[in-house]
């Protein structure tokens, strides 16, 4: 078996997209990134590169290549998980927490745990998604950043 963890951090500004977990969801302000932004799929995926010991999202799909400007992060966890893949792993089990003071996320987590589940080809039994404010402190309180943390357990598919 082998664990693996992830964690990315996006800027919120006015005017920009707020897409989580392949959402894109209604808000005022939006992550600012390369490409969807999508902190939860960039964390899940960095948590499978890292099992892999394959560095990290940024090795793979580098931010000053344009064919991944505005890309849907999907691709980036489908590719991690066909990488596992080929590398003889299957995925167990997924669990995340996605740090944001507003808006509520609980409407949309179960959609969430769906579109990990699909980009990683595994049931949505083995997706786990939280989602917890920051308290009114500091970066995540004040609404400036939106940050998700994840880890994954693979086991070798000969076992
Ligand atoms: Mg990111």
């Amino acid at each position: 078996m082998r664990i693996g963890f992830g964690n990315d951090l996006h800027r919120l500004e006015d005017g920009e997209k707020l897409i989580l977990g392949g959402i894109e969801i209604s808000f005022k302000t939006g992550s600012v990134g390369h490409s969807d932004g999508d902190a939860l799929l960039h964390a899940v995926t960095d948590a499978v590169l890292g099992a892999l010991a394959l560095g990290d999202i940024g090795t793979h799909f580098p931010d000053h290549d344009d064919r991944w400007k505005d890309s849907d992060s999907s691709i980036f966890l489908a590719e991690a998980a066909r990488l596992a893949r080929e590398m003889g792993f299957e995925i167990v089990n997924v669990d995340s927490t996605i740090s944001i003071e507003r808006p509520k996320l609980r409407p949309y987590i179960d959609e969430m745990r769906a579109n990990v589940a699909d980009a990683l080809g595994v049931e949505i039994e083995s997706v786990n998604v939280k989602a917890k404010t920051g308290e009114g402190l500091g970066e995540i309180g004040n609404g400036l950043a939106v940050k998700a943390e994840a880890v994954v357990l693979l086991d070798s598919k000969s076992d």
